[in-house]
């Protein structure tokens, strides 16, 4: 008879570990824990990481969406996960938070994928499509219809993972000097708009300037631009827009439901245990409802605020206006797909989605709409 070591008897231990786990991904089989289910020592790795911001430090709303969700993580993983937040020029300038990320300088960004338009143009489809869909349209096609997995492909070629963290609903058409009685009233107009709106202003006679929310105040105060969208009235009151300009329009034709994203690098992602990738993915989704409610529950509030206390014009654009911006956001959206192949199946999936969901929408929200609160 063999003598058995103590090594062999580990060794045996091992193999028949090894097979219990083998069959099923069973959760007692993950690092730390024990097969039969007695506790283990915890072989516990802590993460340090840096989450960079297109928002200036703590910025109401997102830049605090960006810190929420730090805290959570942070929390939920019992502090194994810590990630430190810079506002927007902290670490880097905001509009370098996407490079930042992909080269691992940080592992987290958060912003909107339209300020990535120069680097992928289908980035754009993830953020705001104008005349697009809805913030709950949005969701339901993300999470629900294959947009999501089409971003995380986007994203792979960037080392990226993008997450949907939160939605504005549908925005203002934005703060103009001077009344927009036609669409004459664009030409020349120097307006800071990202996206595929802003390639709208543009063949409407316009310059879309893209800047990151920090420098937008002063841009308008200085007559570098003449008009600005932002978001809604909550965040724009904020802005202090209402103290340079005088009239604010609606409705926010050039986003109807804007994702709010965070970015994680992938080869940092990957090499996370697999309950920290969870919190994050747990953590966006709690981010994503809960900025949307945020938003929701304050523009009202704040929207009478700037009409009654400031003096606010509020302003519909004319019908003949929003018909020439639907006419040249079709351009703009055809011209994009005609030249980028992944836009075009990234609006291909957008575009069928809708047309599934328009009979449906069309007797449930729209029918409702029309008779609520009459
Ligand atoms: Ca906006």
């Amino acid at each position: 008879m063999n003598k058995i070591t103590r090594r062999d008897f580990l060794r045996s231990i091992s193999k028949s570990a090894a097979a219990t786990c083998g069959g099923v991904a069973l959760a007692g089989c993950r690092p730390g824990t024990n097969p039969g289910g007695a506790p283990s020592v915890h072989t516990r790795k802590n993460y340090e990481w840096r989450m960079v911001t297109t928002w200036p430090p703590h910025f109401p709303v997102m830049g605090e969406g960006a810190d929420s969700l730090a805290q959570w993580i942070e929390k939920m993983s019992d502090g194994r996960l810590k990630i430190r937040v810079y506002g927007g020029g902290e670490l880097v300038p905001p509009l370098q938070a996407f490079d930042a990320v992909t080269q691992g300088v940080a592992q987290m960004g958060h912003g909107a994928s339209y300020y990535w338009a120069g680097k992928a143009p289908a980035a754009q489809f993830f953020a705001a499509v104008p005349f697009g869909m809805n913030a709950q349209q949005m969701n339901s096609w993300l999470y629900s219809a294959g947009g999501l997995e089409l971003w995380e492909e986007l994203y792979s070629a960037f080392d990226l993972i993008p997450f949907p963290v939160g939605n504005s609903g549908v925005q203002m058409g934005g703060w103009f000097n001077k009344e927009v009685n036609g669409i004459s009233d664009i030409k020349g107009l120097k307006m800071r708009i990202p996206g595929l709106g802003g390639k709208v202003i543009a063949k409407a006679g316009g310059a879309a300037i893209l800047s990151a929310g920090g420098e937008i105040f002063t841009n308008l105060e200085r007559g570098v631009i003449d008009a600005t969208e932002w978001v809604g009235p909550y965040h724009d009151y904020l802005m202090g827009f209402h103290k340079i300009a005088k009239y604010y329009y609606y409705p926010g034709w050039h986003e109807p439901g804007t994702v709010i994203e965070m970015f994680v690098n992938k080869t940092a992602y990957d090499a996370l245990p697999a309950d920290l990738q969870e919190i994050i993915r747990a953590a966006a989704y709690r981010s994503n409802l809960s900025m949307l409610s945020e938003f929701e529950a304050k523009n009202n509030v704040y929207l009478q605020k700037l009409i009654t206390d400031h003096n606010v014009k509020l302003k519909r654009f004319p019908d003949d206006v929003l018909k020439s911006f639907k006419q040249y956001s079709d351009e703009v959206i055809q011209e994009v797909i005609a030249t980028d192949p992944m836009s075009r199946r990234v609006y291909q999936s957008f575009k069928s989605f809708r047309k599934r969901l328009s009979d449906w929408s069309k007797i449930s929200e729209e029918a409702y709409y029309n008779i609520a609160g009459k």
